[in-house]
């Protein structure tokens, strides 16, 4: 009797990893596919960013969206881990890059004055074909590299912290600026930030979205915002779902907010139509 339960456990169990490789074999061969293809399966949201001085809109977080015929819709925390692995992150990147800079020159064409952050992973950071892109992308747009903004996850960089500082200043020399993505989730320390070339953290949604009901977060959010003033540094909150919530980091002083309460992330046109109506409009 055991051993016909200890069978089906590895049977079980098998099934799992097969059904975990087989998951990631198909969203390997679809991104490919869907990289090489015109057919608009990739898309670009914008999600914006509130200045709490100002109640004004400041900049737009850029975040990528799948839509595939056979996966459906694909989560970009799920797929962005997949292609980083399979090496298709330089593909993706380069995409996102080709998208995001176009938009903005369209919105900066439009009048607005607003920046737009992207985000990389780290093997990005690395890749200096990549880095020269992006350059030469907002060179032909006429852009500069003030306009963008890079978020970088915290746990990539404390990871990888020895080849991504020398990375970093040499982008920051050129005029980049850097946020640390998920603050909070990656055991690094504010001090240990104050090492490298950032000037912006985002606090992770983990810890904000229930900010107004749980006491917990709300110590972890009070003590990064004072300690962040202590160093100088531009705090974002990310996962704002409530007015309370904006309310609580407005008093504590933090900079921005960003989160369904203000906006969903949009897609061109839907954020076209957002800032003609919105009471946060530039
Ligand atoms: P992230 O950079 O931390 O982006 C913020 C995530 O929080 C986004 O999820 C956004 O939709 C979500 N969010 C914003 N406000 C709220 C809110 O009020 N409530 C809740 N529940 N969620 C909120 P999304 O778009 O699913 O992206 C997940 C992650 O995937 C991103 O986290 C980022 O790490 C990665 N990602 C997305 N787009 C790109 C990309 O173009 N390149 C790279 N390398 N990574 C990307
Ligand atoms: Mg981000
Ligand atoms: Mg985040
Ligand atoms: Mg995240």
């Amino acid at each position: 009797d055991e051993a016909i339960h200890s069978d089906s456990w590895c049977v079980r169990y098998r099934t799992e990893l097969e059904d975990k490789y087989n998951r990631r074999l198909s969203i390997t061969t679809e991104l490919k596919r869907a990289l090489a293809s015109q057919q608009n399966e990739l898309s670009m949201v914008y999600q914006p960013k509130i200045d709490l001085q100002t109640m004004k809109v400041c900049s737009m977080e850029a975040l990528i969206r799948w839509n595939n015929s056979v996966l459906g819709f694909v989560p970009p925390d799920e797929f962005i881990t997949i292609a980083e692995q399979a090496g298709l992150i330089e593909q993706v990147t380069t995409w996102v890059m080709k998208q995001t800079i176009s938009d903005l020159a369209y919105f900066r064409g439009m009048g607005y004055g607003f920046t737009v952050a992207m985000n990389l992973s780290t093997q990005d950071i690395q890749n200096k074909v990549l880095l020269g892109k992006l350059v030469s992308l907002l060179t032909q747009e006429g852009l500069s590299p003030e306009a963008l903004e890079l978020e970088i996850t915290e746990s990539d960089l404390v990871a990888d912290a020895s080849l991504a500082i020398e990375n970093l200043n040499e982008l920051t020399a050129r005029g980049f600026h850097f946020a640390i993505d998920d603050f909070g989730t990656g055991y690094s320390s504010l001090a240990y930030l104050k090492n490298l070339p950032v000037k912006t953290i985002k606090i992770d949604k983990s810890f904000i979205l229930s900010l107004a009901s749980d006491e917990n977060d709300q110590q972890i959010v009070h003590t990064v915002l004072s300690l962040a003033n202590v160093f100088n540094l531009k705090v974002v909150a990310e996962g704002v779902e409530d007015v309370a919530s904006l309310e609580i980091l407005k008093d504590w002083g933090c900079d921005i907010v960003q989160g369904y309460y203000i906006s969903r992330p949009l897609s061109r046109s839907d954020l076209e139509d957002w800032l003609q109506n919105t009471p946060f409009g530039e």
